[in-house]
């Protein structure tokens, strides 16, 4: 691929601990992600996904080596740096992180109100028009609380595009969701990502998802290796 990567990681390396209880999780991680792709990180628990996963995010602070993240190098960025960063970055989680005392709407309207250019927009449209797009036109004004499953962490993919991110990272966004649920959530996903030309990097156990990745890559016992079924 010719454009640049959006994420590009190179001898990465991450410790947990001090002194003789430091214990390594990440084990020089060479890795490029490109504009548009959609990579599926799969590997046994305890591999070291969410570390890695949280690193690119700008949620971890990098000790060792070097991560480019939208051509910001996070290796002794500042806080304010690592917050600029995140703005620009969707997150999905396994457990949705709604907050269940708004409404589907205010909680996709949130994730809107961080950024200055929406404000002088009409962000109540444009979360409802994000919740249409996820299927849950008829939900709008629903508590988080009274929703399903797999609606709640379609309203979380609805939140976490909605104000056009450039990377989409997901950690086991299906763990919770029955079969067909977790194949609708992830569709979803793919879709908009498609839509919207963002880049996504989802870490799942699930193998019916697999097929939606242009790249499958692996984890184990803190190393990546790239899967050979992609
Ligand atoms: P995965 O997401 O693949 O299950 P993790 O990235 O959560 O793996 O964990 C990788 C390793 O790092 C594991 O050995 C885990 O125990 C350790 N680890 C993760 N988070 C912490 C933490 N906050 N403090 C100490 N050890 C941690
Ligand atoms: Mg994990």
């Amino acid at each position: 691929m010719s454009s640049k990567p959006v994420i590009s990681a190179h001898q990465l390396n991450h410790y947990f601990g001090k002194g003789e209880l430091r214990k390594q999780a990440l084990f020089d991680i060479n890795l490029e992600i490109y504009p548009g792709e959609i990579v599926i990180m799969t590997g046994p628990s305890g591999s070291g996904k969410t570390t890695l996963l949280s690193l690119m995010g700008g949620l971890r602070s990098v000790q060792e080596g070097s991560l480019t993240i939208l051509e910001q190098e996070m290796c002794g960025a500042s806080k304010r740096k690592m917050i600029q960063v995140r703005k620009q970055i969707g997150y999905i989680f396994q457990a949705h992180n709604l907050l269940t005392f708004l409404t589907a709407k205010q909680n996709v309207r949130m994730s809107l109100e961080l950024h200055p250019d929406y404000l002088e927009k009409d962000m109540d449209a444009i979360a409802t028009e994000m919740l249409q797009a996820v299927g849950l036109g008829d939900r709008v004004d629903y508590y988080a609380d009274s929703l399903s499953g797999g609606q709640k962490q379609r309203v979380a993919i609805a939140r976490a595009l909605a104000s056009r991110p450039k990377i989409v990272l997901a950690d086991e966004p299906t763990a919770a969701l029955d079969k067909k649920s977790g194949r609708d959530v992830v569709e979803i996903m793919q879709r908009l990502a498609k839509e919207q030309g963002c880049t996504i990097l989802l870490v799942t156990h699930d193998n019916r998802i697999l097929d939606i990745a242009d790249r499958i890559i692996h984890m184990e016992d803190g190393r990546l290796a790239a899967a050979s079924y992609s």
